[in-house]
């Protein structure tokens, strides 16, 4: 009882082990790993990113106004679903360029809100395909 006693009175001046959420953000784990960013002028469009993505987060489709990076022959965009990604690093890991055209910041998503309609979107590219 007395050990119970000592213990429940000291912890009366020792730091909580939990935060102050939603007034104090969640710190992010120092091996975080967040959103995926693309550079569509270092890509060559090999299309290794989008063959490695396990949900298919990354999609190349073709478009009318494609960007004017030489290397993109086929005139094809880009595209990523954050709300798909599952924070892998497949497709970085499969980029013949990191950390040039593909790499992963430790950047969270937006909260998705019903408006933005992410997944009739992303099902719309994925008929183009
Ligand atoms: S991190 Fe994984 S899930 Fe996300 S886009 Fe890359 S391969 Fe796809
Ligand atoms: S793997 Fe890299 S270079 Fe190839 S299409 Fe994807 S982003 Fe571009």
């Amino acid at each position: 009882m007395f050990t119970s006693f000592f213990k429940a009175f000291t912890n009366l001046f020792r730091k909580p082990q939990t935060i102050d959420y939603p007034l104090t953000p969640i710190p992010k784990d120092k091996d975080y790993r967040g959103l995926i960013e693309y550079r569509e002028e270092s890509c060559i469009y090999c299309l290794k990113c989008e063959k490695a993505c396990p949900p298919g987060a990354i999609l190349f489709v073709k478009s009318d106004n494609p960007s004017q990076n030489e290397k993109n022959k086929k005139g094809l965009v880009y595209n990523y679903n954050p709300y798909l990604c599952i924070y892998c690093s497949e497709c970085v890991r499969a980029c013949p360029k990191p950390d040039e055209a593909l790499w992963q910041s430790n950047k969270k998503p937006e909260i998705a809100i019903k408006s933005d309609n992410v997944n009739s979107k992303w099902f719309e590219l994925e008929k183009l395909k």
